[in-house]
């Protein structure tokens, strides 16, 4: 099969030696030279994201929804009440998450809002926890987390961030943002395969633990265990150890030289399709990717299933309300210019045929 083009948010392009870690056998963890590897992931993810003094790291099996699902029942409380920015399908999800736990909250509908000015105009509506992705994926959309922290800090709130599918590709800062808790995952930014979740805990967060009535993913655990750089159950073993390379590239490169590139890579993307008749969907996008919407008549899921069927060219379709308005493509990991220019190139072939 000739190769399939990546262009998902999540997964991403792995970069070849992330890709080699993996082939091999994952070493036995309950030892100083594993509790090393972990100790290391842990100081360069709170470096990374510039965390407050006294953050740690909860290092835990399972997709992002797994973290954020561990955020709602170890931060939040029957006397908490969350405060969920609902902006589109990964903002519906924290809402289901406090659904499924009889958490109480308020879902705030909002639509391609960027917030900037959401401290003046939205009211806690006596919440005391935020609630928010800092890119909603469905739509593209990368809100304003100065604006978000200014928000937080003017309410006296606990500020849980989902950097999930904007961390390493666009610029985060926890204590500069007011961030109290920060959800990642392997399989986007980082590159990595997915499977690892990760929640960042600022001071303030690590105060609010509650005691959980589940015992997976209860955080006092993993606490507990990470103080000596283990996990209270087997971690996925091989993503750490790419985990622990990742980091050591990123801050060996630098984390703005990261960015700049992906921003050069999607500015790159953006220009060169100006013609076609497809516009930005979203009026704030992040690095990490671009949400299209069709100016035409053709359906939106229609050229996904083309790009895919008579290129190679693997772009991410909507679901629901979106499906025929909105795809994307995402600029996060081993992708560059040159790569992105295979897309291009097929996108102005596909629309040369039809017109
Ligand atoms: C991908 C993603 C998640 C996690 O989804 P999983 O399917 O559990 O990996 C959570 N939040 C956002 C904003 C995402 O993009």
């Amino acid at each position: 099969m000739s190769e399939r083009f990546l262009f998902t948010p999540g997964p991403v392009r792995i970069s070849p030696d992330i890709l080699a870690l993996g082939a091999q056998q994952p070493p036995y963890f309950r030892n100083q030279a594993f509790s090393e590897v972990v100790l290391e992931c842990e100081s360069g993810l709170l470096e990374l994201a510039g965390a407050p003094a006294g953050s740690r790291v909860i290092f835990l099996a399972g997709s992002g929804t797994a973290a954020m699902e561990a955020c709602v029942i170890n931060l939040l409380g029957e006397h908490n009440r969350a405060l969920v920015v609902n902006g589109g399908g990964f903002g519906q999800r924290f809402v289901d998450i406090c659904v499924t736990h009889r958490q109480p909250h308020h879902s705030l509908r909002v639509q391609l809002d960027n917030l900037a000015r959401m401290s003046t105009r939205v009211q806690p509506e006596s919440c005391d926890t935020l609630l928010i992705n800092a890119h909603e994926t469905t739509t593209g959309l990368l809100y304003d987390l100065d604006a978000v922290g200014d928000f937080v800090g003017h309410h006296n709130m606990l500020n849980i961030v989902d950097g999930i599918s904007m961390f390493i590709s666009d610029p985060l800062d926890m204590c500069a943002q007011d961030i109290d808790a920060l959800i990642i995952s392997s399989h986007k930014g980082l590159a990595l395969p997915p499977g690892l979740c990760m929640v960042l805990l600022g001071p303030r967060a690590l105060e609010r633990i509650v005691r959980p009535a589940f015992y997976y993913q209860d955080f006092h655990s993993y606490l507990d265990n990470g103080t000596r750089g283990q996990t209270p159950f087997t971690p996925p073993i091989t993503i750490v150890l790419q985990l622990q390379l990742r980091l050591r590239q990123l801050l060996g490169g630098g984390i703005a030289a990261e960015q700049q590139r992906l921003a050069d890579v999607a500015s790159h993307f953006r220009d060169a399709i100006a013609s076609l008749p497809l516009a930005c969907f979203s009026p704030s996008m992040p690095n990490a990717m671009t949400a299209l919407t069709p100016t035409n008549d053709l359906s939106a899921e229609r050229i996904v299933r083309d790009m895919e069927s008579r290129y190679n060219m693997v772009l991410a379709p909507n679901g629901g309300d979106l499906r025929h308005r909105v795809f994307r493509v995402a600029h996060m990991g081993n992708v560059t210019i040159e790569y992105t220019d295979h897309l291009i190139e097929a996108l102005f072939d596909y629309y040369s045929e039809r017109s």
